[in-house]
């Protein structure tokens, strides 16, 4: 298939950030790769059997339905865990083929054991309990009602863990809510363990966490965004700073998206550029067209706001951006010809545009535009 723009992911990057995340954890500490929404953008196909090979052996998904893209992509040895939702007609699949899986609620606990009833084969779960994020979790008299179904059913479940998730770990002002959820979480194993289930993964921890709050790293960390080569927050950066001799960010990016010049052309002063009036040419200016647009994920909140690379140096976004196309200004980068490379994400020179999970607007734009970058466009491994 040709396409208009073309996705690399680089595997050392990848290397470097998974030991980035290793130097912050206990030997015995699991790394759990997040891989939801299609590997935060870039490929769950191409990304899996590359973090197999740097020696990642276990994957988290959100959905059945991820689970079954991510069970194609993965070696028979890893584990899949799902941390969400279960299509009811998938409890079968998830159980058969050994896939790890969140219960969140009684009725998800009692799926699992009808399921594993009349397959005979045990369902292997984790018990998600609330801790004070109130999303998902089973709430204390909901745990209470489920150590009696749970001790009534041990010959159909393997309890392999006992879980939650931290409402906002990147920031620092949610530290008492953060203290206060993980000694609860505490209590909940405590309570388990006195009704004889001891499951074998205790774990909460995402990347913030794992950085922010070291104590909290346990069994097991869930961690994703790091992993692909950003920080969840500019605080968890500068913390990780804190243990670092160089003060320069370990993290390198994995992904870089990039394209062409299709048109480049010159435009007189005063006139508007692209649809309506939204851009009007202060001087007479030169300009390229890309063959990008918010059809392939480059948001339209990047109208006359994105950045792209050309010929080494920023070339901003000019007027709203197109289904299909993108104009930018190349009136300071006037050796620009049609063909030249433009990079969407990545580097050129000493110049990068990235995607961060920055809570700063500008920033999480970019992020949005990372998770939504297409299923069908080839993602090359470098
Ligand atoms: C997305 C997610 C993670 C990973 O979060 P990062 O900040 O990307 O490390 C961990 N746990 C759960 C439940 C998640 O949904």
């Amino acid at each position: 298939m040709t396409s208009t723009s073309s996705i690399g992911i680089i595997k050392n990057a990848l290397r470097n950030n998974v030991s980035v995340m290793r130097s912050h954890l206990a030997d015995s500490t699991i790394i759990s790769a997040v891989i939801k929404g299609n590997a935060y953008g870039h490929g769950v196909r191409v990304i899996v059997p590359v973090l197999e090979d740097i020696g990642i052996s276990h994957f988290s998904v959100y959905s059945s339905a991820e689970a079954i893209v991510a069970q194609k992509a993965k070696n028979k040895k890893s584990t899949l865990m799902i941390m969400g939702f279960i299509n009811s007609n998938d409890y079968e699949w998830v159980i058969k083929n050994e896939i790890e899986f969140y219960v969140s609620e009684i009725d998800e606990l009692n799926k699992a054991i009808k399921t594993a009833k009349s397959l005979s084969k045990k369902a292997i779960i984790h018990i998600d309990v609330e801790t004070g994020m109130n999303r998902t979790g089973l709430s204390l008299k909901e745990l209470k009602k489920s150590i009696r179904i749970l001790n009534m059913n041990k010959e159909f479940l393997t309890i392999r863990g006992v879980c939650s998730h931290f409402a906002g770990a990147e920031s620092i002002a949610n530290y008492t809510r953060i203290k206060k959820q993980f000694s609860v979480f505490k209590r909940r194993v405590k309570l388990l363990n006195q009704n004889d289930i001891y499951p074998e993964l205790k774990h909460i921890a995402s990347t913030a966490a794992a950085i922010n709050y070291p104590e909290t790293s346990l069994d097991l960390v869930r961690t994703g965004i790091l992993i692909y080569g950003y920080w969840p927050s500019r605080e968890t950066f500068i913390f990780s700073l804190q243990k670092r001799k160089e003060k320069t960010d370990p993290l390198q990016r994995a992904l870089f998206w990039n394209s062409h010049v299709i048109i480049t052309k010159t435009v007189p002063e005063g006139e508007f550029i692209g649809y309506g009036m939204s851009y009007q040419a202060s001087r007479q200016m030169k300009i390229m067209v890309i063959p990008v647009g918010y059809a392939d994920g480059y948001s339209r909140s990047l109208s006359n706001n994105g950045h792209v690379l050309v010929d080494g140096h920023r070339s901003p976004v000019i007027g709203s951006v197109n289904m299909n196309m993108i104009i930018c200004d190349i009136t300071d980068i006037p050796d620009v010809k049609i063909g030249d490379k433009v990079t969407l994400v990545g580097e050129q020179g000493d110049n990068e545009i990235s995607f961060s999970s920055f809570a700063e607007m500008n920033q999480s734009l970019n992020y949005e535009i990372l998770a939504r970058l297409p299923e069908n466009i080839e993602r090359k491994l470098i």
